[in-house]
């Protein structure tokens, strides 16, 4: 048979490659490293973990990074498997020894007789004799590669930098001071929750947001370029203690049902179609995780606020996956070519090797003439692999973690009417996601 090309040895190429080799099928892998290294990576491994050791929380019960994990694992993960076998002590997280986690995954491959790994960049887009191909070159892509993909998808669908505002789990907003509504009622007169600030209110906030710690950019990062219209809200507060209530924060055109007219308002805008997720809109910034986490719990009506993310501001190359990706992940502008891990607009380790064991099965399943749909919306995998290809809103697409957000919410209640919240709601995402994904992966 004619080999399958995956572009990338990292989490999400090598977990490619794994499904396609475990598959039957053969692999031609390409990693660029040792010859051109990204300016994360240090080592010349496949898999290596850029930053941190940890692939986060492993309880499957109440966490969707838990869940995804042990999704992985019943669908033989390379990663998940090497990640077990070189754990560390990390109490409910799943660390691991990077050394010993990126040489087991490299050796598994090494030691398949389908793989070949091919050390040599690729800086063109597959040639078409190559057949179908994976690219899983992540955000750090070489420059010669990400240009020629910018050339297939439009300078609009790749971006180079990401600009993250927070997103609100709706559930969590209190209404009894937030409202919905459009400015001037355009629209549909109601696609915006609003939450009010007092004069006292904004200056507190402002104070917060000149004061506050902010992540500050790596050495490779500096030429991170601030674009108006989406600079970071701490940068927009340094240059006047008013920018923000004539810009994102204006309260014109709005009124308050419950209470008096605001002296600023923060808008949340619908996020996934869902209709679980809202993001703030305009609030892009880099001040610290728990920074932000505070501060923006003294906006009212987030005072119970549950972030499914945390904004941010780094070099990041991906795609507008709603706009460009097919359901299995197929470029719908180079059907041949599938995108996998990062680039497509997931964020993290976990998430990254997730779809890049979905880029791997699809791309299995179409070698061999097979059908396959994509996971249940209601799994990690689903979820996750809808936020990229569809889920999310293309206007404002950002990479995005898994979280139970974006899966579509249980029933509210129980059976006997009982509310059902909190940890034991997570467990009844768990439970439906364990169930559901069964079938799919006996296909
Ligand atoms: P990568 O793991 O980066 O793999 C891409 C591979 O493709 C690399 O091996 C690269 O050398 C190769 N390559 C690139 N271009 C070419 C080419 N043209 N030809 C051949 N090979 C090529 N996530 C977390 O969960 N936790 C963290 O702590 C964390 N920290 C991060 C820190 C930084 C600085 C960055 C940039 C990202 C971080 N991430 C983190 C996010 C992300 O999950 C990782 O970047 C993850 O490794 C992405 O997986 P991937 O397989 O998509 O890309």
């Amino acid at each position: 048979a004619r080999p399958l090309h995956v572009i990338g040895g990292g989490l999400a190429g090598c977990e490619a490659s794994w499904q396609l080799a475990r598959a039957g099928l053969p692999v031609i892998l390409h990693e660029m490293r040792p010859h051109r290294r990204s300016p994360a990576h240090h080592g010349d491994g496949l898999a290596e973990l850029v930053c941190s050791n940890s692939l986060r929380s492993d309880d499957a019960d109440h966490n969707a990074v838990g869940l995804l994990h042990e999704e992985m694992r019943r669908a033989d993960s390379l990663i998940l498997a090497a990640a077990d076998a070189c754990r560390v002590p990390a109490g409910g997280a799943l660390a691991v020894d990077r050394e010993a986690f990126s040489a087991r995954v490299e050796a598994a491959l090494a030691d398949h007789p389908n793989v070949t790994l091919v050390r040599e960049e690729v800086e063109t887009l597959p040639p078409e004799e190559w057949g179908e191909a994976i690219l899983a070159t992540g955000p750090l892509t070489a420059p010669a590669l990400a240009s020629a993909l910018a050339g297939v998808t439009g300078e609009d669908s790749l971006s180079f930098f990401d600009a993250i505002a927070p997103i609100v789990v709706r559930d969590s907003i209190d209404f009894s001071k937030a409202w919905f509504q459009s400015r001037y009622d355009k629209g549909e007169g109601s696609d915006y929750i609003n939450c009010p600030l007092s004069r006292e209110q904004y200056d507190a906030f402002i104070d917060g947001l000149l004061t506050g710690e902010t992540v500050p950019f790596r050495d490779w990062e500096k030429d991170t370029p601030y674009f108006e219209g989406c600079l970071p809200i701490e940068v927009m507060a340094a240059r006047g203690r008013g920018t923000l209530a004539f810009g994102p924060m204006k309260p014109v055109g709005l009124t308050n049902p419950n209470g008096p007219k605001p002296f600023a308002v923060v808008q949340l805008r619908q996020d996934n179609a869902l209709g679980t997720l809202y993001n703030m809109v305009g609030f892009q910034t880099k001040l610290r995780h728990g920074e932000q986490t505070r501060l923006f719990r003294t906006i009212p009506g987030l005072e119970n606020a549950e972030f499914a993310r945390l904004g941010g501001l780094h070099r990041n190359t991906f795609v507008n996956g709603p706009r460009v990706l097919t359901p299995d992940l197929r470029l719908r502008a180079l059907p041949r070519l599938r995108l996998a891990g990062q680039i497509t607009g997931c964020e993290g380790y976990v998430e990254s090797a997730a779809i890049g064991l979905l880029a791997g099965r699809f791309a299995a399943a179409s070698a061999q003439g097979r059908e396959l749909p994509p996971p249940p919306p209601t799994t990690a995998f689903g979820a996750l692999l809808g936020h990229v290809t569809g889920g999310g809103d293309a206007a404002s697409f950002q990479p995005m973690n898994v979280t139970f957000g974006l899966f579509p919410p249980p029933p509210e209640r129980d059976e006997n009417g009982r509310r059902v919240k909190g940890r034991e709601r997570k467990a009844l995402y768990a439970a439906r996601a364990r169930a559901d994904l069964a079938p799919w992966l006996a296909l």
